[in-house]
Formats: structure tokens, sequence, C-alpha cells
């Protein structure tokens, strides 16, 4: 359901007319050669499209106004090859409203020493011409990423690509509906927020559902389709013995797939592309939906529990972040600890809904009850995930903002069998330690609830918070509780002025 390559990036090189039509041409030609290059490459997921190179103030307005209009354009990529006098760009930045990267970068990687002349350095102007255009944005206020190197370098094409997968994100997330069946846990504070306010930060939609709405379509499915579902349970994972056909909880299975195929389906006749459930409200459902919403999620549903809608949101987003990347995306708690000496751990799970994208191995399906909520044992995929790098991340509402927070951490194999847990889990090393992240994510006031990613890097989560235009925190190998709380006070009064 997340599909990257529906989606293109314009490339904007600017000039002017000062230097005649031969060295104009020439600027077309490498900026077409450019752009080119950028579509093809494998860091970069979506298209990348030529534009007219820009020289007049009517041309740039006109082209930023398309960029605006265009369903397909996630962003501009800005290039200036040659000086471009930036009074020309006031009237089109004023009215764009599509995210921005500055690439600075030049057409030639290398100065051809024995050849350099004034008409060389005519053409090959963007060391200052890329100053010009960086002047008038930061005059504007306008945010935007600048990546600077040669554009056929790895490492440029990949904070490129980076910056697209976080665009195409953006997009996804301009209309996005996100379903709350149920409300918010009675009394929980940190899963509510303004959800007129997040609407109008991220453009996404927030609306309750009565648990009747759900419960009817899941009692209109039938037995075909449960059996059909029934049986990709059993070719995709290893089942209880219990589970099986003709064991005795063999009902409880074909339970699950009916919620499951009922969720699916409510969510796509309604558009929704995130959603939340409470365990407090499930009035008509006979287990709380665990491995559906695990499943769910797998094919980039996002979602939160206890009715926590900013986390549905952004695991939606970070879902489509990380679309064809190696490693998944999470809804994930921090749940319990582990303090032993020079080898402190977090152990992160939820109740049921851990994604099987972060999964190592083949889940088994099993079932167990649930200790809370007064309904049926639900039916859960259970697993471990993969050592590596890894992080959290957490949109919290602060009343006058929102806030995104990030810790990197590194994940761990469990040192020793888990056998009496009954639910998906993680183990992660917090950076720089985890005294100082937890005690830093305190003080910062992020969330239980987190989206875990394997795949995105912090890079993608302050590209976010850019165009989001949102306070961005990082906790990570550099943080000192000291210049954390300095960090945090001195952005309260920013966004207070
Ligand atoms: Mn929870």
């Amino acid at each position: 359901m997340i599909n990257l390559s529906q989606y293109e990036a314009w490339f904007v090189t600017g000039s002017q007319h000062l230097y005649g039509p031969d060295t104009l041409n020439r600027v077309a030609e490498n900026a077409q050669k450019i752009a080119a290059a950028l579509d093809h490459s494998k860091a970069i997921p979506v298209g990348v499209a030529f534009k007219p190179v820009c020289t007049t103030p009517d041309a740039i307005y006109r082209l930023c106004q398309e960029a605006n209009a265009s369903e397909r354009c996630i962003g501009l990529i800005t290039w200036m090859h040659t000086f471009s006098p930036a009074k020309m760009w006031i009237n089109g930045l004023k009215v764009l409203q599509k995210p921005m990267l500055h690439l600075h970068t030049q057409f030639n990687r290398d100065i051809p020493w024995s050849e350099i002349d004034m008409d060389f350095m005519n053409l090959n102007q963007s060391a200052h011409g890329g100053r010009e255009f960086g002047f008038i944005n930061t005059r504007m206020d306008i945010n935007r990423k600048v990546v600077v190197g040669h554009w056929q370098d790895e490492k440029v094409q990949e904070r490129a690509g980076t910056w697209t997968r976080v665009a195409a994100a953006w997009r996804d997330m301009q209309g996005m509906k996100v379903a709350r069946l149920g409300d918010n846990m009675r009394e929980v504070a940190v899963t509510e927020g303004n959800k007129v306010s997040a609407q109008i930060q991220f453009g996404f939609s927030v609306n309750g559902y009565g648990l009747g709405d759900l419960t009817k379509v899941v009692d209109e499915v039938v037995d075909v389709e449960i059996d059909r579902l029934v049986k990709e349970y059993q070719d995709s994972y290893e089942l209880s013995k219990t589970l099986r056909p003709g064991g005795e909880q063999h009902a409880s299975l074909r339970e699950a797939a009916r919620i499951e195929i009922g969720l699916r389906t409510f969510l796509e006749s309604g558009g929704f592309t995130a959603f939340t459930d409470t365990f407090e409200n499930l009035h008509g459902l006979a287990q709380l939906p665990g491995i559906a919403v695990q499943r769910l999620m797998a094919d980039g549903y996002g979602f939160g529990a206890e009715g926590d809608w900013k986390t549905a949101a952004l695991v939606r987003c970070m879902k489509v972040m990380g679309a064809g990347l190696p490693g998944g995306n999470s809804f994930m708690e921090d749940y319990t600890y582990h303090f032993y000496p020079g080898n402190h751990q977090v152990l992160g799970s939820h109740m049921l809904e851990i994604c099987p994208s972060i999964a190592s191995g083949k889940p088994s399906c099993e079932i167990h009850p649930l200790g809370i909520g007064g309904k049926a044992d639900p039916v859960r995929l259970v697993f471990n995930s993969a050592g590596g790098p890894a992080l959290n991340a957490a949109l919290i509402d602060l009343g006058n903002r929102f806030r995104l927070l990030v810790n990197t951490v590194e994940a761990v194999e469990p040192e020793q069998a888990l056998p009496k847990l009954p639910v998906a889990r993680v183990l992660w090393k917090p950076q720089p330690d985890l005294q100082t992240a937890a005690a830093a994510w305190i003080h910062a006031g992020g969330a239980h609830h987190t989206c875990y990613s394997q795949s995105l890097r912090p890079e993608f989560m302050e590209d976010f918070s850019e165009i989001a235009n949102i306070e961005y925190v990082l906790i990570d190998e550099n943080t000192s509780i000291h210049r954390l709380r300095q960090e945090l006070r001195w952005n309260s009064v920013y966004y207070r002025i």
C-alpha cells in the first residue's frame, strides 16, 4: 500500500539572462544530466523531473504555483548553476507550499587546472550563486534542507534520497485519515492532544468511530474469507498446537481472522491509513485485536494503542519514509528495564501490538490471556527482533507546540530465552547510556509510546521536523543532561516568542 515511485521531486535550476543563450544552453544541458542521474540513482526512490531553467521572476512564480498544484510533486530540489539574483525568487518562494532541498553542488567535480578561464568561471558559479539563494531563503525564514557536495557522490545522493523519502511521507500525510476506534485510555495524559492543532500543523485528520461501526463489518465477514486467512496464518507462522485445526482453541484463531478481515475492510472502505483502538472500548469485539493490528502494521498502516492517534500517524509516516529499505518500523513501548551492572538494557514491547516487520525469523502465532480488558484471550504473533542500530521516536503535544523526540539505540539479541513472555519484544541499549537517555527523555516529556525504527536514521526525523516546522530534540551518543536541559529551556523561549 506504499508506493514511492508514484511521486516525483522537481529539479529546478536557477540562472539569469546576463550570460547569453550559449551559456544558458549549457546550463540546461548540465542540469538535465544531473536531474537524470538523480532520477536513476538507487538512493532516490522517487522520480526526479527536470524543469526548464529559471531566469525570470515570472517563470519562478509560475513554477512554484505549478508545484503546489501538482499531485505527484513532493517538493523542489533547487540548484544555482550560475549566479541567480535572488530577488527574482521572492514572489515564488512566498507562495511555495512544497518542501525544498537546496542542492549546493556544481557540475564539474574538479577544478580543470590547466584549462580554467573566465568563460568557465562565468558558467560555474554555484559556490557564490548558492549563497545568494541561501540568503533569500534565510531572510524569508523558509525551512529547507541544504545538501553540499558533488552530485555524483554517493553520500550526496543518499542525503537527497533521505529527503525525498521524508517529503513523500509528508505528501502522504496531507489528507491522511486516522480512524480512532474508541477514545483515549481513561486518565492517560500523553496520548491526548489537540487534534485541530495537529491537522493544521501536519495535514492529517483524526476522527472517532463507535465500535458498532467496526463490529457491523466484522460480523458480516463470511466463512470462506476466514478459511482463506486461517490458511495464510498456517503458511506464514508457527501455529501453537491448540490453535491448529482440530485444536481446542482453533475457534479463537478463526475469530482473530474475522476481526482482521473486518478491520481491514473498515479501514480500506474509509480510506484510512492509520488507526487506534483502546482495550477499554471493545464493545462487540470478542478479543482485543492482536494479530490483526500486527499484520495491518506490516502492510503499512500506522497504529497507536489506547487511542494514541499521534503515534498512529507517526508510525504510518515512518513506514512511508522507510518503504523498501532494510528493516522495519513498529509501534513500541518502553516496557521494563534490565539494570544489570555494566549491561543496562530496555525491553520494548506492548500488550500485543508489535509489528512483525521488525521480527527476526518466523513469528509464532500464540494465544494467551491478556490480564486486562476483560475479553477473550487474544491471538498474537510472538517474536524476537534482531540486533543493530535503531531509534525510537515520539511525537508529543506540549500545548503550544509539537515536539518530535528521538533517541538512537543499539538493539541487542536477547541473551537468554524468554519462554514465558507471551508478546513480541525488542531489547536495546539507548545512547549514550540508559541513565542519560531515560533522564533526557523524561526531562523532554517524551511519551511511553514510540515508533521504533530499524530502517531510519535521525537525519530522516530531523528532515521531517524541518518540513513540518516543529521542534526536534535528539538524544544520541553526544547527549549530556546538562546541555539537553539548557536546550529544552532555550527552545521553550524560542517557541513562546
Ligand atoms: Mn500502551
